[in-house]
């Protein structure tokens, strides 16, 4: 016999379990994810309502596998694609993903560059929008999560850097619970511009910028984030000593918690 009481805790009961299985029904998350791809970069955005983006790919196809950990199994359409600059780490990945997915929108700075990776991309794109970054051409990514373009400020189309890593697209990511500064390879120099462009550089969580070499994350550009948590995106035993001691010994006595994909894997933000 279902007394009233019993009527309720079973209501509450399925409220609860309701609860507990939402996050894994589609369209219920933000989702950011610092994919391990070795050493390079490769971050996955998922939206609340079912968009996703890739911001950089790391250096090879073994993406495609990290990706296919992450992405819903029945969506095969990225809605945006970002290719910070144009360095092995950060793009090789994407040749095969636009070979294989259904891709939107790219966005690329429009340094020259001669990476044959890099170029083959530029042959991939026919059905793609292909969008050069600048400041004030911020994207929304469905209903609930906002692309903040930081730097560069102004169109660098065709423009040579000696430094190609201070050539790097950096975004301020926004979602339901959660902001990120991405800054892909930007060291020092393109750290001083953002500071003096004077935009809001705030994020709760920080990509380290270069993976984590000390020729980035200087003290005035941390502070201007406060981020709380830093993910470094290296890769185990890699050639570079990334990521510095002297880097990492700074994050620690600021109280930031490190993240860090050589040690834990898949580094995930899910809210
Ligand atoms: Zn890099």
């Amino acid at each position: 016999m279902f007394t009233p009481a019993k009527i309720i805790s079973l209501l509450i009961t399925l409220i609860l379990i309701g609860g507990f299985l939402l996050p894994d029904l589609p369209g219920a998350r933000f989702q950011v994810s610092f994919l391990d791809i070795g050493q390079g970069d490769a971050i996955y955005i998922r939206t609340p309502d079912d968009y996703h983006a890739m911001i950089d790919s790391g250096p090879s196809m073994n993406v495609l596998e990290r990706l296919s950990e992450v992405m819903p199994r029945y969506s095969r359409t990225l809605d945006l694609l970002i290719i910070t600059h144009p360095h092995a780490d950060h793009l090789n990945g994407f040749v095969e993903i636009l070979k294989r997915y259904d891709v939107r929108k790219l966005m690329i700075v429009g340094t020259p560059s001669h990476n044959p990776y890099y170029k083959k991309i530029l042959t991939l794109v026919d059905d793609v929008e292909l969008i050069y970054a600048r400041a004030d051409r911020d994207i929304k990514l469905g209903s609930y999560v906002y692309i903040d373009i930081i730097w560069p400020e102004d169109w660098r189309i065709g423009d040579e850097f000696e430094n190609k890593n201070d050539a790097s697209i950096a975004v301020r990511v926004f979602g339901p619970g959660g902001s990120f500064m991405l800054s892909g390879d930007a060291e020092h120099d393109e750290e001083r511009e953002m500071l003096e462009s004077g935009f809001d550089l705030s994020a709760e969580i920080y990509k380290a910028g270069h993976h984590g070499s000390k020729t980035a994350s200087g003290d005035e550009f941390l502070d201007a984030i406060g981020a709380s948590i830093v993910v470094i995106q290296s890769g185990k035993d890699n050639d570079f000593g990334h990521p510095h001691k002297e880097a990492l010994k700074n994050f620690m006595e600021r109280g930031m918690v490190v993240r860090r994909n050589d040690k834990e894997g898949r580094v995930d933000f899910i809210y």
